[in-house]
């Protein structure tokens, strides 16, 4: 793969740029100056019109094919410098210099944004937009004189009129890579803060979003930046920082330097929101602002280290808001949801691994695990800060941040950096899980683990092989990237103590077991007598994974069979009195985790079709649609669909109007579960209809739909015919979705066929080749799961109901 850092090194860039947001266009000269090593130096240039370049004043011949811009006879010098006039158009894909749209007081407001990672500066600008090609970059963008018109990027602005523009001029940024430049134009309001270490922080929303919903970000990103000073070691280095929410983003958040981009959904918190909001977005903002560090001040040398940025800042998201709101015990939801996530996704054969090489920047999409390059990385990070300690981390982190800042990495230099501190060799250890798929299932060879046999552990349904992973020793908490396969004695004699275990051991006890018998190694038979063990457990944490237990015996039935009702019975008897004890509304003195307790019993008891808390949660909305506790919102809206399903037109409606992201959602997901079928008519029909659902938010209506059994099939079938659509309307990232996900609520033989069908003819395409053969293998090893089990788990279940 040819890089063009090898033609040519940029040093310093100058981007003059009018932009005019009506007009869709975008003309630019980029005064470049660099290094030329070449006669020929290139620039990467997608989709953009060359008109003019001058090679140190000097009219230049070049030659451009819609990629790339190819400029001849240059001197080699190493300061050329090199001027080139473009123009280009805005486009509405989400990706490069995009348009953004947003309905307020009746017109719509036409944002301009960008989104650059990780290789669509060059639909931008001329470039050499490789992450190792570290520039300084000054930019001056003038647009249209407008009211109320504010224009950022990753610098402070000064701005000055001229005629019937203005101009927004911003002083050169430290060196960095190209994928970090941004810009946003467009109408927003934002609120100021200081934080205690004197940086300012201002955070912006669309001016039809509430005002006061930017307060939580600002407030998070304040304490979250002194954490990271204090932690590591050298002060957040730009002069300010801005967020801004945007009505339209693909992915969850960007970590411009200086300029964090987010979705709505991801950085809006009103002062009702719900405590999962606000977990939501205190993650993601402490996430993107260590990128700040990690990422932006260090920058690895190719996207193939990539998950070293993503795995560091999905850990430290945690250690973060741990500091931040210690009151939301978050390390739980680490334990629950991404170590959980990671157990599922890496127990498949042809996985990959998190370091995986990448040639092209265009086959990081293919990459894109977040099971694997986010929460497997992270918890593999968690385990190496457990082993070393926080303290010894952070000293090594330290000298790495001082020694390669402004720079670029690899993975090794952190493991070389983080040696000094470590009584092991973490480079050893780090190698022997990132490099490889897959993780080790544990036998107890003879007591208390002192000696044990690893196998790879694999939900395909094959053969477990003998593999080794060099652990040290078997630790019964959370840190270690395994399970543990008990022998019953073992099991029970755990169960039997089970209030005296820490809540880590009791954490790793339920995850282990529910994926030893999604396996097969086990019956899930065994799951029915075992969760009742937890009818009195006030841990949240515990009730989380009681629910993956139901999930999983869920698979076993077909919906509205004789046998899922039985499961459903079972089911209200195991949250009943818990339930009854909590109490469905939120009490004025609960703290978070009786919030969290709460939330985990009324799931399940959604799923019980629990028919008498329906009706009052139902009454409850009846009373005064606006006064919902916010924390049962969505299982309010839910009982009531049940019970009336013609309430879905309301709900629609106020998901048109409501321009808060965390109630619209509610509406929509709730409508999106009624059981009639001609009001299910109404939310399908919004598969695909862009005015009523943006693009960026399809995927989340397919996954409701998809959900919902009465629709299963037909959205499926959707899909089938209009997968045109879905690659046009959505990222690259987003296509690897609609595979992984069908294939993961899959349990039937005509589900696998239609599967099969589908997607089997789409395994060349590079892009989705892995998430499909991982996918078939998967829907297979579980209908031959269901085939095997089914009879055992009814004969168990019919002795509890
Ligand atoms: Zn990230």
């Amino acid at each position: 793969m040819e890089r063009l850092l090898d033609y040519f090194v940029p040093d310093h860039y100058n981007l003059d740029l009018e932009i005019d947001k009506f007009k869709k266009t975008i003309k630019g000269k980029v005064n470049v100056v660099g290094e030329a090593l070449n006669e020929t130096v290139k620039f990467h240039a997608v989709s953009l019109d060359i008109l003019k370049v001058t090679v140190n004043g000097e009219e230049a011949e070049f030659k451009t094919d819609g990629k790339a811009l190819e400029i001849h006879n240059v001197f080699l010098s190493p300061a050329a410098d090199i001027v080139i006039e473009y123009s280009g158009t805005l486009n509405e894909n989400m990706e490069g210099a995009y348009l953004s749209t947003y309905d307020y007081e009746g017109e719509k407001e036409i944002i301009v944004t960008t989104q650059f990672e990780s290789h669509y500066a060059r639909q931008a600008f001329p470039c050499i937009d490789e992450p190792a090609a570290k520039a300084s970059f000054q930019l001056t963008i003038t647009i249209p004189k407008r009211e109320g018109e504010i224009v950022l990027s990753n610098m402070p602005s000064s701005k000055e009129e001229v005629g019937e523009y203005e101009r927004f001029n911003f002083p050169a940024t430290p060196r960095m890579s190209t994928y970090l430049l941004a810009w946003v134009i467009g109408r927003f309001h934002g609120k100021t803060i200081k934080n205690n270490h004197g940086i300012e922080i201002t955070t912006y929303c669309a001016l039809n979003q509430e005002l006061d919903s930017v307060d939580f970000a600002n407030e998070i990103a304040a304490k979250a930046l002194e954490f990271y000073d204090d932690n590591f070691g050298i002060k957040y280095p730009l002069w300010k920082l801005d967020q801004i929410a945007l009505p339209d983003f693909e992915a969850g958040a960007m970590e411009n330097w200086g300029l964090v981009t987010y979705r709505e959904s991801m950085m809006l918190a009103n002062k009702d929101a719900t405590l999962g909001t606000k977990k939501l977005v205190a993650l993601t903002v402490a996430h993107e602002l260590s990128h700040q560090w990690f990422g932006d001040l260090v920058t690895m040398k190719w996207w193939d280290d990539l998950w070293l940025n993503e795995s560091f800042a999905s850990v430290m998201e945690y250690y973060a808001v741990d500091y931040i709101h210690p009151e939301y015990n978050i390390f739980e939801s680490f334990f629950t949801s991404d170590c959980y996530a990671a157990l599922l996704r890496d127990a498949h054969e042809d996985v990959q691994s998190v370091h995986q090489d990448v040639k092209t920047p265009e086959e990081i999409s293919t990459l894109f695990d977040s099971a694997i390059v986010y929460a497997k990385g992270a918890r593999l990070l968690f385990m190496l800060i457990r082993l070393m300690g926080w303290e010894n981390f952070c000293k090594g982190l330290q000298d790495y941040f001082e020694k390669f800042q402004y720079k670029n990495t690899v993975g090794d230099d952190l493991w070389e950096a983080l040696k000094p501190y470590a009584e092991f060799d973490p480079k050893e250890l780090m190698h022997a899980f990132i490099d490889k798929p897959g993780y080790p299932v544990i036998t107890n060879d003879g007591e208390n683990f002192e000696k044990f046999s690893q196998r790879r552990f694999s939900l395909d349904g094959g053969e477990m092989k003998e593999e080794d992973w060099s652990i040290p020793r078997i630790i019964e908490d959370m840190s270690g990237h395994y399970i543990l396969n008990l022998s019953d004695a073992e099991f029970k004699e755990r169960i039997d103590s089970f209030n005296s275990l820490g809540l880590e051991e009791k954490l790793r006890l339920l995850i282990d077991r529910d994926l030893i018998t999604q396996s097969g190694l086990a019956s899930a038979a065994s799951l029915i007598p075992l969760a009742l063990e937890f009818k009195s457990e006030n841990a949240p944490a515990v009730w989380n994974k009681v629910s993956s237990l139901i999930g999983n015996l869920k698979t076993y039935f077909d919906s509205e069979s004789a046998e899922e009702k039985m499961l459903k019975k079972y089911t209200l008897n195991l949250v009943d009195e818990k339930l009854k004890e909590v109490g469905m509304v939120t009490r004025e003195n609960d703290d978070e985790d009786m919030i969290r307790l709460r939330a985990n019993l009324m799931a399940l008891d959604y799923f019980a079709e629990d028919i008498e808390r329906f009706r009052e949660l139902s009454e409850m909305y009846e009373s005064d649609p606006e006064k919902m506790d916010p924390e049962i919102r969505e299982d309010i809206l839910s009982a009531k669909v049940y019970l009336e399903s013609e309430i879905v037109d309301e709900y629609l409606t106020k998901y048109k109007t409501i321009t808060d992201p965390e109630i619209r959602f509610d509406y929509l997901a709730s409508a999106a579960f009624v059981r009639d079928e001609e009001q299910l008519n109404k939310v399908f029909a919004l598969l695909g209809d862009f005015e009523v659902v943006k693009p960026q938010d399809q995927l989340h209506l397919f996954i409701y739909l998809y959900r919902n059994p009465k629709s299963k099939a037909k959205t499926f079938e959707w899909m089938t015919k209009n997968w045109d659509l879905i690659k046009e309307s959505g990222g690259e990232k987003t296509l690897n979705d609609y595979p992984m996900l069908t294939a993961r609520l899959a349990r039937t033989d005509e589900e696998l066929k239609k599967y099969v069908e589908f997607f089997g003819p789409m395994k060349d395409n590079p892009i989705l080749s892995r998430a499909i053969v991982i996918g078939e293998k998967e829907i297979k090893a579980r209908v031959e799961m269901i085939k095997k089990y089914r009879e055992a788990v009814v004969e168990e279940l019919r002795k509890y109901v």
